[in-house]
């Protein structure tokens, strides 16, 4: 393959098309909102940037990198002629299900249709293709370039031929691939997600403060960060949401979100992004939230 559309310039979408073009794709970046693609392209010369810096990436490397990219606003003209599509839109079922739908229509039945969803069933959105064989997840991690796992996700008819061809495709981009069934939640998030709602659980239930947590599973798991710093990062709505998937998923109430993480995102208190959430990031460091909910 040598010609990738990616749906959705925000977080991820930035860097999957970053990596993509790097390693010698052509690269047709979408998205609905202007706005959206130029700030992609403004962050992927920065990163670009600090990758010459490093001695990791030549110049010239950084020049042929953004030659490879073009920048879409509509989705038909993004999707000609490409041999895979990567979706890396806002995770909302609706909104992916119609982009597949719409990407079933525009694009010619050899396509290889992917999905960057944390928590979306496959399966699911294979169903509202009429080529659920080639439709399959590629989860990346998050910031994408750095980072060496894709997990590969095969919906209930993903072929062996598409998944064979993903898992080589993912380690043309540097990257380690690892195969996973569609259950809810993956491996990642299956994993992760329960062990940061029992930290917030920890907290709400007052065995320990938000430092005494994060430290613990910090210097005590070798964990470059606690998993309430992390939740922050990823964004507490976020959490759960992937929390709400794997408990109604799963029907097992091990998996029910612990209730300090439904108020505090009631309260919009979604973490770096909003500026607070388990820590205060307003300020552009990390500082201590002093809220009576947190207290012992
Ligand atoms: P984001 O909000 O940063 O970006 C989403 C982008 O999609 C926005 O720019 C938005 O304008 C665009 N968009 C919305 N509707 C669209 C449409 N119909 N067509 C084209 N573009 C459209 O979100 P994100 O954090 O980059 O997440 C994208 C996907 O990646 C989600 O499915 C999410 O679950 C998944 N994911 C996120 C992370 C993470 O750490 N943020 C990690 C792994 C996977």
């Amino acid at each position: 393959m040598k010609k990738v559309a990616v749906i959705g310039a925000g977080t991820m979408g930035n860097g999957i098309a970053h990596v993509f073009a790097q390693f010698g794709f052509k690269v047709n970046l979408i998205d609905v909102a202007q706005p959206a693609l130029e700030r992609a392209i403004s962050t992927i010369t920065k990163n670009l940037d600090r990758q010459v810096v490093k001695g990791s990436l030549t110049e010239e490397q950084k020049i042929q990198t953004l030659a490879n990219l073009s920048t879409h606003s509509d989705l038909a003209e993004g999707v000609k002629g490409v041999e895979l599509v990567v979706e890396a839109a806002t995770e909302n079922v609706d909104l992916k299900l119609k982009i597949f739908k719409d990407l079933d229509a525009l694009t010619s039945p050899e396509v290889i249709l992917a999905t960057n969803t944390s928590s979306i069933s496959i399966t699911k959105i294979a169903a509202a293709t009429s080529r659920p064989q080639q439709v399959i997840g590629m989860h990346f991690m998050n910031p994408v370039p750095v980072m060496k796992l894709v997990e590969i996700i095969r919906g209930y008819s993903t072929s062996d031929e598409v998944t064979n061809l993903i898992m080589e495709t993912s380690k043309s981009l540097g990257k380690v691939p690892v195969e996973v069934n569609d259950y809810p939640g993956f491996v990642a998030n299956r994993i992760l997600m329960p062990m940061i709602n029992e930290a917030i659980y920890s907290l709400y239930e007052g065995v320990a403060g938000v430092e005494q947590i994060d430290t613990v599973m910090k210097l005590g798991m070798a964990h470059p960060m606690g998993p309430l710093q992390l939740a922050d990062f990823i964004g507490l709505d976020v959490c759960l949401a992937i929390l709400e998937v794997l408990y109604e998923g799963f029907g097992n109430p091990k998996y029910a979100p612990c209730p300090l993480l439904v108020n505090m995102v009631t309260a919009g208190k979604q973490g770096v992004k909003t500026g607070e959430g388990f820590y205060n990031w307003s300020h552009g460091t990390k500082e201590l939230v002093v809220a009576a909910n947190f207290k012992k």
